[in-house]
């Protein structure tokens, strides 16, 4: 997969790409990142953002300099990658959108800053709008991030096992069951006997259980989606 990254501040991912399983997929050459700065492809003096019309607080975002830097990589790739622009106002970004990103072969996440887009880069450009919450950040650089590390992870062939985004929370619709490591008892906490026994069928059904007793005391919604 290819993943393009349209952003004023490119210097905020060079840790979180190079580090961990986002660093492992692209050493594996899964992945390939490629950060654009937005402000180079702007035409008047690297000027990217203009006070609203109508008046208002803080700077918008000029649409010229994304459409620009958009253009450019179209030109030079294809044309039908999957476009993002992270918004608050966007569709809450999940697991299963997740899923359905990890499919393609190349996405292209936009970053807004100060006030947000010029609307008509929303109306302009053929792109799904994520929000990570609800909740404005400064930036779309840390929803970008959340989005790039949710998606990789479920690249086939990126995490050692293969098998081992399937329990997870989310990806049944339920929470996962709790995990335990040695040693098997500290500070007088126990790890539950049967993780111990070696039944591998009683164990099953004690995650199982565990899993749906969990998700109906946190997130009872996700039950009711099932
Ligand atoms: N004025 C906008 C509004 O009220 O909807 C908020 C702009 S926000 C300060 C600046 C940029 O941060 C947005 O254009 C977007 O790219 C990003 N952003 C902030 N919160 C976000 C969220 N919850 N999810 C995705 N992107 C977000």
């Amino acid at each position: 997969m290819r993943i393009d990254i349209l952003t004023l501040f490119p210097e905020m991912f060079e840790n979180v790409l190079g580090h961990s399983i986002l660093k492992i997929a692209r050493e594996k050459a899964l992945v390939q990142y490629k950060l654009f700065n937005i402000r180079e492809y702007a035409e008047n003096r690297r000027c990217v953002d203009d006070r609203p019309y109508g008046g208002g607080p803080g700077m918008v975002m000029k649409p010229e300099p994304i459409f620009n830097t958009v253009e450019a990589i179209e030109r030079e790739t294809d044309a039908r990658c999957k476009k993002i622009l992270l918004t608050p106002q966007g569709d809450r970004f999940s697991q299963s959108i997740a899923r359905e990103l990890a499919k393609e072969a190349h996405l292209m996440l936009i970053c807004g800053h100060y006030e947000g887009f010029d609307d008509r880069v929303r109306t302009g450009l053929d792109a799904m709008e994520l929000s990570i919450g609800d909740y404005v950040l400064s930036g779309g650089e840390i929803p970008a991030m959340v989005v790039v590390d949710a998606v990789v992870r479920l690249i086939p062939g990126v995490l050692g096992a293969p098998d081992s985004t399937d329990n997870e929370s989310f990806s049944e619709g339920m929470l996962e069951y709790p995990q335990y490591t040695r040693p098997a008892e500290y500070r007088g906490m126990q790890v539950p006997p049967v993780l111990m026994s070696g039944n591998h069928q009683k164990i099953k059904e004690w995650q199982k259980t565990r899993a749906v007793e969990r998700t109906s005391e946190r997130r009872p919604d996700l039950l009711n989606k099932t």
